[in-house]
This record gives structure tokens, C-alpha cells and sequence, in this order.
């Protein structure tokens, strides 16, 4: 039968422990010197050798023929240990058997004697899990307990135990085993389990596994039975990790503000079915990593890597500003947090780089302060070099909205033009709407560009809902139910195309259906962008169809971000212009 890693390689003698030398001494010369105590506390995260010990330490005292404090590992009593069939050895998985009826059964049963052994040994594993009664039930056994009696109490979690137990144990604090000391291991096993494992892939096993033998050698255990040849590469996959370089890639894109770059990334590796969380927390280790390398003089005293990887760490290190570092840090720590909450993890992953990459999307301290540092950095440069030639043009309007302009110039024919401004009108100005008044200042402004006089006329003969005084009465009617066309009866000739209908007024009761008009489409746009930066571009070139409650988007292209973010961005903002209510959905 197949037994997996850990467990056949679990130490029998405390020599056999690793990482723990200042618990394993202590304890191996208590057992030889016969100084035990009643009760033992080991504390300490996940897979540092808790259970293990006290696995030992209860075989150990019990031993018929003990080893200079360790068990023999053949006798009777130990073989029953390790097989399950010693009854004097009772193993408590607090997390399951945490109330206080749980806790008087021990406590009667503990006043029998042993049947084999010499004490009856209760090792109770995450105590803190018990609840208050089943607490001060056992502190009453603590407090006297019978000679034959020992407790070996185990948790992650020592600041949940009240003060009455912690002071009747004798603790153990057992250490995060170092990522050395693991890897060493790891090789150690690897070699006698006939199986080659790199130098780098135990480092890496070490790093992920943080401080806990268990995890480490469990991701070993699952990297051997992919590969007998066990490389970085193939503790990525099987940790559903993504390699060193494609983060170093990713935070390059980071530190060149490259959203786009950063998205289509985050895409690539979502495909290749790495995990976000992950991401995530390796993320956040380079920043971390990279604070240090620019805080401290000796890095490799603090981080686990070799000397070539220190210095590619060191050379992304100086792509940014300690603010700009901290601001990062502080962007994924929230979402590590976040992440553990939402359903859909993408989402706060591509939030997560959109923030990372622009800091001005963030109004909080940390993002402020990253924004300056950049300035002062800017502006020290500017010092050094002196200022270069001021540009030729003067600023245009911003590149947003410069953007969207043009592909509404392209469409048009100039003489079209008078058409457009008056479709400016109603729909672009909620400000002038508040008022009551549909605005006029536009039509002074376009006028210069394309001959107002026309339009005008041409307004009044066609388009009714332009006179300022039939609006003003049509707008406190309730907006009539989405799929009824309120627009119909003011139009004045069938033939007219439903788009150009669509655009010249958008009527109260919102807009009909069939394709949306390329001009208010493009508004659409526009204020999505405005509204949301880092959605710039993505939906250029788009169209839109209206049908009943349904908006089916078709972008140009494929869109860098979840369509999720895009939707809850684009709702608002869509319903603003169109003046309906819908759910958005994309087609390609
Ligand atoms: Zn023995």
C-alpha cells in the first residue's frame, strides 16, 4: 500500500526531528533523567513537528526498552503505539470532540490506570478549539491530575488558550523550519525514495511549503508522481504556481504602468489554470523582497534565493520608489484579504494590477504618497538635466477623450454635421437636465465648426422633442415601461433609419430598440472612460443593440478585462445615456 510522504518519512527519535534542536534536546534529556512533567503545551504553525513529537515524547516515556531517551521503536508498547492498537495512548482531535461531555469522559477515564503502559498519555491536538466548559473541565484534571497521567496538549493557536492552562504546561515554542533546513530534507528523502529532485525545485518546495515540513513534503509527494525527475518547473505546476520569470515579467508591466500588458498576462496564466491566490502572494513576496533589497545592506541574510536571483531582484528593485513599493504592498495585502471572500477571484485580481498600475485611480494615503514620490523623482531629474524643449503643440484635450472624437469625425460627412450637435443636445448635458432645460450653449459652441443656422431649421422641421417648451412638459410623465417605445408617434416619417432616430433624441422612456447609434454609442464610451481610466480603448470600435431588456455589446476585439469589472462599470453609465435599464451581455 502507498503511504504518502510525510507520513512514512515522519521522524521515530527526536535525532530524527528537523528544525527543532532547542525542544528535541530539552525533551530527550527530561525522558532520561525521568524529570517529567504532567502536562506539555507545543506550540507552533502548521507542520512543524507538534504531532510528531509528542508521538515520541509518549512512546518515548513508555518504552520498555528505551534508547537514551528515545523509543526503541521495536518493543511491544512502541509498535502498538505506532500501529493504533495501544489503548493507553489516546490520541483527541480537539476540532471535532470540543465539548465538555468530550472532556469528563477523559476525565473518568483517566483515573483507571494504564492497561499496558506505564502512563496513559492524552495528546490532544488544536486544544484551543475547546469550548469554555470543556476548558475549565480540564483544568480541573490539570490542576490534580493522577500519577499515571500525562498530557501532551498541541495547537496553532496559543493565544486562544486561557491563562489557567497556559500556566500549568510546560511549553514548547516550535519554530517555522527554516527553508534550508527543509530543502535539505527534501533532498534527503528524494534520493531514497529513488527520485531525482533539483537543488532550486527543493528551495522552491522549502519557500511555498513556509516553515512546515508536512506541506513540504506533501508538495514533494505530488511532484514525484508527476515527474520521477522533480525540476522547478514541475513544483510550479503542481503548486499551481507561476514561474519566477513570468513574475518578474508581470511586475516589469507593473512598473511601466502597462495595464494592457498586466491583464493579458493575468489572462495567460488564468488559462494556464495557475492560481490567483497564489499570484497574489507571490506578488506581494517580490515587493516585499524588493523593500528589502532597497532598505537593507545585506538582502540575502533575509530573503531565500541565490545570488543570480538576488541580483534580477535588485535591478526591479531600483524600476521603483519605496512609496511606490509600500503603495503595492498595500493594494495586495487587501486583496489577499478580499480573495479568500469573493466568488469570483479574476475580478479582484485584474483590480488588483489595474490599481497597482495606476496609483491615480487611488485617493488613499499610500497611493498619494507613491504619486509624489514619482513627481519628485520627475522633478529631480528635471533639476539635473535642465528642462528639455517645451513640445511643439500646446495640450489637446485628454487622450480619452481625444479618442472617442475621432472615430465620430471619421463617420461623419461634413455636411452631416448640423445633424450631429443636435444630437449633442439632449442626451450629453445632464447637468442643463437637472434645470429643466435642455441645453442651447452647445449649439453656440459647434456652431463655429459647422454652421449652425441650418441645423436649426432643419430641427424644427423634423425633430419635435427640440422645442425647449414641449420638453419641459414631457418630462414629469413617468417613464413609460422599457419596451414601449414612448419615441414612435413624435417621429415624423417611417422610412427614417432607426439608428439616426435612436441618436436625435433619446426619449423619456428610454431608447428603442434595434442598433444603437455609432455617435451615442461612442458617448457611451466616452463616459465609461472617463468614469473608469483603465478601460480605455477596450471598446473602441464597438457596436450596440437595444433589445428589450437585453444590451448585447459587440467589441472590435477581445477584451483584456473580465467582463464582470466591464459590466458593472459600463451599467451605470449606459442606463445614464440610454435611459433604460438593462443587463449587459458581450458578443464576438
Ligand atoms: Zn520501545
Amino acid at each position: 500500500m502507498y503511504q504518502v510522504l510525510y507520513r512514512k518519512w515522519r521522524p521515530k527519535v527526536f535525532g530524527d526531528v528537523v528544525g527543532q534542536p532547542h525542544i528535541t534536546r530539552t525533551l530527550l534529556s527530561e525522558v532520561r533523567e525521568n524529570r517529567l512533567a504532567h502536562a506539555y503545551l507545543f506550540t507552533g504553525s502548521r507542520g512543524t513537528g507538534k504531532t510528531t513529537c509528542a508521538k515520541i515524547l509518549s512512546k518515548a516515556i513508555n518504552c520498555l526498552n528505551p534508547q537514551n531517551g528515545d523509543p526503541c521503536n521495536e518493543c511491544e508498547i512502541c509498535r502498538g503505539a505506532d500501529n493504533g492498537t495501544l489503548l493507553d495512548i489516546v490520541e483527541i482531535d480537539a476540532a471535532s470532540n470540543r465539548g465538555i461531555d468530550d472532556i469528563r469522559l477523559l476525565r473518568d477515564e483517566s483515573n483507571f490506570t494504564p492497561a499496558q503502559a506505564a502512563y496513559r498519555v492524552y495528546i490532544i491536538d488544536e486544544v484551543h478549539m475547546l469550548t469554555i466548559e470543556a476548558f475549565n473541565a480540564l483544568l480541573k484534571t490539570l490542576e490534580e491530575p493522577p500519577e499515571h497521567v500525562k498530557f501532551i496538549l498541541a495547537t496553532t493557536e496559543v493565544h486562544k488558550l486561557p491563562s489557567t492552562i497556559l500556566s500549568r504546561c510546560q511549553r514548547f515554542d516550535f519554530r517555522r523550519i527554516e527553508p534550508r533546513v527543509i530543502a535539505e530534507r527534501l533532498m534527503y528523502v528524494a534520493q531514497r525514495e529513488n527520485a531525482v529532485l533539483h537543488e532550486d525545485a527543493a528551495m522552491l518546495i522549502a519557500r511555498i511549503a513556509d516553515g512546515g515540513m508536512r506541506d513540504a513534503l506533501s508538495l514533494l509527494d505530488s511532484a514525484i508522481s508527476v515527474s520521477s525527475e522533480v525540476t522547478a518547473a514541475v513544483v510550479s505546476d503542481c503548486a499551481g504556481l507561476m514561474g519566477r520569470d513570468a513574475i518578474y515579467e508581470l511586475v516589469r508591466a507593473i512598473a511601466a504602468a502597462d495595464t494592457a500588458a498586466c491583464l493579458s498576462m493575468l489572462d495567460r496564466l488564468h488559462n494556464a489554470s495557475c492560481d490567483t491566490e497564489r499570484l497574489v502572494t507571490e506578488l506581494t513576496n517580490q515587493f516585499r523582497n524588493f523593500l528589502i533589497c532597497k532598505t537593507v545592506e545585506h538582502p540575502e541574510n533575509l530573503i531565500v534565493c541565490t545570488q543570480d536571483e538576488l541580483a534580477v531582484l535588485r535591478g526591479l528593485a531600483d524600476l521603483f520608489t519605496n512609496e511606490q513599493i509600500l503603495f503595492s504592498l498595500n493594494v495586495l495585502t487587501g486583496t489577499a484579504e478580499s480573495i479568500k471572500r469573493t466568488q469570483n477571484r479574476r475580478v479582484e485580481a485584474e483590480m488588483a494590477l489595474i490599481r497597482l498600475c495606476s496609483p491615480e485611480t487611488d485617493t488613499d494615503t499610500a497611493a498619494l504618497l507613491a504619486r509624489i514620490s514619482k513627481l519628485e523623482a520627475a522633478l529631480a531629474a528635471l533639476r539635473a538635466n535642465g528642462l528639455p524643449a517645451a513640445p511643439v503643440q500646446t495640450a489637446a484635450p485628454s487622450a480619452t477623450s481625444a479618442k472617442a472624437e475621432a472615430p465620430q469625425a471619421e463617420a461623419e460627412e461634413p455636411s452631416v454635421a448640423p445633424q450631429s450637435l443636435a444630437e449633442d443636445a439632449p442626451v450629453a448635458s445632464p447637468a442643463a437636465e437637472e434645470e429643466d432645460l435642455f441645453p442651447f450653449e452647445g449649439f453656440g459652441q459647434e456652431s463655429a465648426a459647422g454652421g449652425y443656422a441650418n441645423a436649426f431649421s432643419e430641427e424644427e422641421e423634423d425633430d419635435a422633442p427640440f422645442d425647449p417648451e414641449e420638453l419641459r412638459q414631457a418630462r414629469p410623465a413617468p417613464p413609460a415601461p422599457a419596451d414601449e417605445p414612448q419615441a414612435e408617434p413624435e417621429k415624423p416619417s417611417a422610412p427614417e433609419p432607426p439608428a439616426k432616430a435612436a441618436a436625435a433624441s433619446v426619449p423619456a422612456g428610454g431608447l428603442p430598440d434595434g442598433p444603437v447609434d455609432t455617435k451615442l454609442w461612442n458617448k457611451v464610451i466616452v463616459d465609461l472612460e472617463l468614469s473608469f481610466p483603465p478601460l480605455t480603448g477596450m471598446l473602441t470600435s464597438s457596436s450596440a443593440v437595444v433589445s428589450g431588456a437585453v444590451l448585447t455589446v459587440k467589441p472590435a476585439k477581445p477584451l483584456l478585462l473580465g467582463e464582470e469589472l466591464i459590466k458593472m462599470k459600463l451599467v451605470p453609465v449606459a442606463e445614464k445615456h440610454l435611459r433604460r435599464k438593462f443587463e449587459i451581455r458581450f458578443k464576438y
